[in-house]
């Protein structure tokens, strides 16, 4: 027997492995999963070069517990290792490194994600003791027995071993018992391995063959019995690692389903990723539909590294945007063992998140060009999706906002330019610049809507939380149209044009006016003024200034706008009256003071009313006194 101390300067690193990975213990099983993984792909490597001959078609790996013996074994049929090569890669390489490790990340061990690379020795993250067997693959070869108690003594010796590969034996330390628990180990098998490339098995389960004996039910077919059989708890073939050709659609939401089995709605589409130069990346992203339920849609994407899970948080890995999406993004090539502000700067991570967004982008827009009525179809779903992506990333904001779709009144959808096509001489102002009108509530603001339409102008939906932010950023870009709010104003002043109509009232009447209408709405929140309008338009008009209404939203919508400054902004409105209208005249001639207020309130409320701003007491009192007036 051989007796030897591991290379390592530190007197004991366990205790500072167990100290420092406290948040993840349970990735041990994931590493040592993952090592025999790689045993047994090395079979298949050295057999496919013709160094070794083995009965590829066995190659698996196994889990098994003992809950008396308080054990954990990860056995592998792989390729083994002799004593030399135990020395050379367990006492030397896999300590030193856990070595270097510890000291790296002895103060900031936060910074750790995935804790990817940590290898065999993160078994002492739960075991008081490691032992080894294995029986290398080699002609003629000696198995070997290494045992280990977390101090740096070890012992190596010469053991029995029938069969070729690998039994790493974990004795389970007291504070880990939970790891023994079957529904446990499930659950970390599930979270880790299940789309390994070699078969796992852990335990038998119950499946129902037909009878061996032939056995048939009063129907005559013949009789169902429960067997067991060993369970395999992976799919070692996923759908991104093949070839698109070799893949149907039921395929890609089969895939989705084995992804999030909670999952009940079909996703939108799909972009199958796979590049292999300059860096490597295979994967599938599906597009959910996302409505506007973001927060709850964001951060599904899982990170693999060579089919091992690693994360479901790829922030700083892709755009912030494209963390809507769901599905995997499998690369070698992501740096796992580094802090997460690091990651943003590897030029990998930026190349891949480049070639991602690309990916993106270009996939919608061969939807658009491929099927414009399946993409507008599509476009409620995709729609905070791409103005995410627009809002946030510059490049993809360039691609995009050739097909970004504006929908109108009359669910009619349009690209920028073929909206401009369309409105560039009606809805021209005086100024020249063209206005794109748009509501954001199609009930609330239908009075306003109906009366542009009336005019001929085009009215657009936009009722995403991020249509302020949008609008803005396309201002910045088509700085030759502005976006107005079809209550922002009054028809005549939503688009302004040269001609005005003469007023009825004169100013003198209208400076008499103004204090009796003031008296009946709260004060400080609506400002009147007079406009000479059409007789046809209501008598008063309760309006929005577009520039404060986005400057609030974008304040409670939070970041992007900047207005932080203006604290918590107040309702304010604006309260025109139409001076040509002959309500407003009767209004001017009534001579009984109480009248001419009741009549004044009355039509300040309709306007109220009609800008769904009417509520609770206030409506009560107006539809009273509407009966009385009635009658
Ligand atoms: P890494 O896997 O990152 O190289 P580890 O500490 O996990 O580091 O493992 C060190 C080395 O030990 C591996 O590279 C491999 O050569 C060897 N090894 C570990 N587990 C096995 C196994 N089950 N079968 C054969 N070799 C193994």
């Amino acid at each position: 027997m051989q007796q030897g101390t591991i290379n390592v300067q530190t007197e004991n690193i366990f205790p500072i492995i167990k100290k420092f990975l406290y948040s993840d213990h349970e990735i041990f099983l994931r590493e040592l999963v993952a090592n025999a993984v790689d045993a047994t792909q090395k079979m298949k490597t050295l057999s496919s070069v013709g160094e070794m001959k083995s009965d590829l078609e066995k190659l698996q790996v196994e889990v098994i517990v003992d809950k008396d013996a308080k054990t954990i074994t990860v056995r592998d049929n792989g390729i083994g290792m002799t004593a030399e090569e135990v020395e050379k890669y367990i006492n030397q390489i896999a300590f030193s490194g856990a070595e270097e490790f510890v000291n790296k990340y002895k103060e900031k061990a936060d910074q750790i994600i995935g804790h990817f690379g940590l290898g065999f020795y993160s078994a002492f993250m739960v075991a008081r003791e490691v032992e080894i067997i294995s029986r290398s693959q080699k002609p003629n070869s000696t198995p070997v027995h290494w045992r280990c108690d977390g101090s740096p003594n070890y012992t190596l010796e010469e053991t029995a071993k029938k069969t070729k590969g690998t039994d790493i034996i974990l004795h389970i330390a007291e504070d880990s018992e939970e790891f023994l628990e079957d529904y446990r180990l499930k659950e970390i098998l599930n979270k880790y391995c299940k789309f390994m490339p070699i078969p796992i098995k852990f335990g038998m389960k119950d499946t129902w063959v037909d009878d061996p004996n032939g056995e048939q039910d009063d129907e005559g077919k013949v009789k169902q019995v429960k067997k067991e059989v060993p369970n395999f708890i992976n799919n070692t073939d996923p759908a991104w690692i093949r070839k698109p050709a070799d893949l149907t659609e039921e395929d890609y939401k089969s895939f989705y389903q084995e992804l999030y089995p909670m999952t009940f709605e079909d996703p939108l589409f799909h972009i199958h990723l796979n590049v292999d130069y300059p860096f490597n990346l295979t994967g599938i992203l599906y597009f959910p539909r996302i409505k506007n339920n973001v927060e709850i849609q964001k951060n599904k994407i899982n990170l693999y590294c060579n089919q091992v899970f690693i994360t479901d948080n790829v922030e700083n890995i892709v755009p912030e945007f494209l963390t809507l999406l769901h599905g995997v993004i499998d690369s070698p090539d992501i740096p796992l063992n580094v802090s997460r502000s690091y990651l943003q700067a590897d030029s990998n991570v930026k190349k891949i998140s480049g070639h991602i967004t690309k990916k993106v982008a270009d996939k919608l827009k061969s939807m658009y060009d491929n099927d414009r009525e399946d993409f507008e179809s599509k476009w409620e779903d995709i729609r905070i999706f791409m103005e995410y992506g627009m809002l946030t990333e510059e490049k993809f904001f360039e691609k995009a906002e050739k097909f970004y779709l504006y929908k109108n009144t009359d669910d009619k959808y349009s690209t920028h330019e073929e909206l401009m096509e369309r409105i560039k001489e009606t809805q021209k102002d005086k100024d020249g610049k063209i206005i794109i009108l748009y509501a954001q509530n199609v009930q609330e603001q239908h009075a306003f809507i109906e009366s542009a339409s009336e005019r001929g102008y085009e009215v657009m939906v936009m009722d995403s939380p991020l249509t302020s932010h949008l609008l803005t950023r396309l201002e910045q870009k088509h700085n030759d149209v502005q976006f107005v709010r079809v209550d922002a104003d009054t028809i005549d002043k939503l688009i302004k044009k040269d001609d005005e109509l003469p007023s009825k009232l004169t100013e003198e009447e209208q400076n008499e006016l103004k204090p009796v209408i003031e008296g009946v709405v709260e004060e400080g929140k609506f400002i009147v003024s007079f406009e000479s309008m059409s007789e046809s338009e209501a008598p008063m008009i309760i309006t929005e200034n577009e520039f404060m209404r986005r400057m609030k939203e974008q304040q409670m919508a939070g970041g992007g706008g900047g207005y932080q400054m203006f604290g918590q902004l107040p309702d304010s409105y604006n309260l025109v009256v139409n001076s040509n209208h002959p309500l407003i005249d009767s209004i001017l001639r009534e001579s009984d003071e109480e009248k001419r207020k009741a009549l004044a309130k009355q039509t300040a409320d309709l306007a109220k009313l009609a800008k769904g701003l009417l509520k609770g007491k206030d409506l009560t009192t107006f539809i009273r006194r509407s009966v009385e007036m009635i009658k």
